[in-house]
């Protein structure tokens, strides 16, 4: 697949943000979602994506949705950090299949870090379960500014 292609409809995350299939929010407006990674790299591994871009990459995307976005990954980062007080965090975003991407709508990983424990492979994560996701999207939506 080339990195420049048109914007695939039925994504997984297209799908989410259509309610068509389940996510575990941590909060949402009318621009962005942040929902829980179903496959955390680390505890507490948190996605941010646009509501209203179809952006595949970074390159797609409009600036000014960029820097919505961004400031949206930035809030949510904050909130991680407040609720889990990792030792550090990692913001990761890949862009196109041999750049690591393995869903095409442009999207921010917000991966918490701890000196002691090892961070998993991206895309070699075990399934989180629900529950478990959903209380850790309970704490970082708490502790949002
Ligand atoms: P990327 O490889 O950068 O495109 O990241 C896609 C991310 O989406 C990976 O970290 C996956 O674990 C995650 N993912 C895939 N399917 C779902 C889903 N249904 N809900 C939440 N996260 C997902």
């Amino acid at each position: 697949m080339t990195l420049i292609a048109p914007y695939d409809p039925d994504n997984i995350f297209a799908r989410i943000l259509r309610g068509e299939i389940p996510s575990v929010k941590v909060w949402e407006d009318d621009h962005v979602l942040a929902f829980m990674d179903v496959f955390p790299q680390s505890e507490g591994h948190v996605l941010v994506v646009s509501k209203t871009s179809t952006a595949r990459t970074l390159l797609d995307i409009e600036p000014d949705v960029l820097a919505r976005l961004i400031a949206a990954t930035q809030r949510t980062a904050r909130a991680v950090c407040k609720a889990l007080d990792p030792e550090g965090f990692q913001i990761m975003q890949f862009n196109g299949e041999a750049g690591g991407q393995t869903v095409f709508h442009l999207h921010f990983h917000i991966i918490p870090r701890w000196a002691d424990r090892p961070m998993k492979g991206h895309g070699h994560a075990p399934m989180a379960d629900a529950e478990t996701l959903r209380a850790l999207a309970g704490r970082i939506a708490a502790a949002l500014d």
